[in-house]
């Protein structure tokens, strides 16, 4: 699903949602038994008939209205924080391409979340403080609107629970160590958005520093994603988020190399000398020389690269 959605942005230059949904329900078809949830299954099967005329209309119809505040959209976002370069743009394209298959704002919101996670990773050199600071302030905002309050009433949440949750993680960073129950008991492990994408941004901030638990040959990024791991639940989308988020911040150089059969992602993007996002702005950067070639050598890739690459 995170290569549909880069490979439909790339392919359209912008986003298109009749086009990533297509992408979408095509990728289930070639592998419908990847353990994907019953609800997107029905709205894969609903975006693959002729007579699908709204591309957001069947995750509307899910839960019987309520939507999906699943994982899924958030799993999947991070390639609309490497197009686009303004934040409001980031907000809007996350929040559409998850409504595809989570119309519940606790599963958008996550989204948005996510990507913003990975927009003000790729800023450069920001404190912990200064990144929540500024997450906090972009989420009381998008959890303001009144169908972020009447979903997250409907489902017994306080109103802006993602926020609230970033605010915990603050409280938890200033703490010398922090027990996982408690990890656990505030932020989750789960498929809801709201039970995971928070702990992914925990798992990130709490990696810049050393952790006693996990041997120190490991760098941030693959701390990060250890740490994921040892949280349990939901651990290959919280990982990927965390990793996302991470791989954003550190770059390349941080990568592993993958198992054999498996190909680095940053491989499948082939070098270019446009500095560019799809809207023709270019990232704000921070000091980082390496993150900004990394950055830079990764947008705008050529499509028949990727095609090539990812039969
Ligand atoms: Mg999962």
């Amino acid at each position: 699903m995170s290569r549909s959605v880069v490979q439909s942005l790339l392919a359209k230059q912008e986003f298109d949602e009749v086009d990533m949904a297509r992408r979408f329900a095509e990728e289930y078809k070639k592998e419908p038994n990847r353990g994907y949830g019953m609800g997107v299954v029905t709205v894969f099967k609903k975006l693959l008939s002729p007579k699908c005329s709204d591309v957001f209309e069947p995750a509307r119809a899910q839960f019987n209205g309520k939507g999906s505040y699943g994982n899924g959209g958030a799993m999947r976002v991070a390639g609309i924080s490497l197009v686009y370069s303004d934040i409001q743009d980031v907000k809007k394209f996350a929040k559409l391409s998850a409504e595809l298959t989570h119309s519940n704002s606790l599963g958008y919101n996550g989204a948005i979340l996510q990507a913003l996670a990975v927009h003000l990773a790729l800023q450069g050199e920001l404190s912990r403080e200064s990144f929540l600071e500024q997450l906090i302030g972009h989420m009381e905002d998008v959890e303001a609107d009144d169908k972020s309050l009447a979903d997250a009433r409907a489902l017994g949440f306080e109103d802006l629970p993602f926020s609230r949750r970033l605010k915990k993680i603050k409280e938890f960073l200033e703490l010398s160590t922090v027990p996982k129950s408690d990890v656990l008991y505030e932020l989750g492990n789960g498929v809801a958005a709201l039970r995971s994408v928070p702990t992914a941004i925990y798992s990130f901030l709490r990696s810049m520093g050393s952790d006693p638990d996990i041997p120190d040959h490991y760098n941030n990024l693959q701390r990060a994603i250890i740490y994921c791991i040892s949280l349990g639940g939901d651990t290959d989308t919280i990982a990927t988020m965390a990793g996302a988020i991470a791989g954003a911040y550190y770059g390349e150089e941080q990568e592993s190399e993958p198992p054999d059969g498996f190909t680095r992602w940053g491989s499948l993007f082939k070098k270019n000398n446009k500095p560019e996002t799809l809207d023709g702005k270019r990232h704000k950067c921070g000091s980082s020389e390496k993150r900004k070639k990394y950055q830079h050598e990764h947008l705008f890739p050529e499509t028949e690269t990727l095609r090539a690459s990812c039969p």
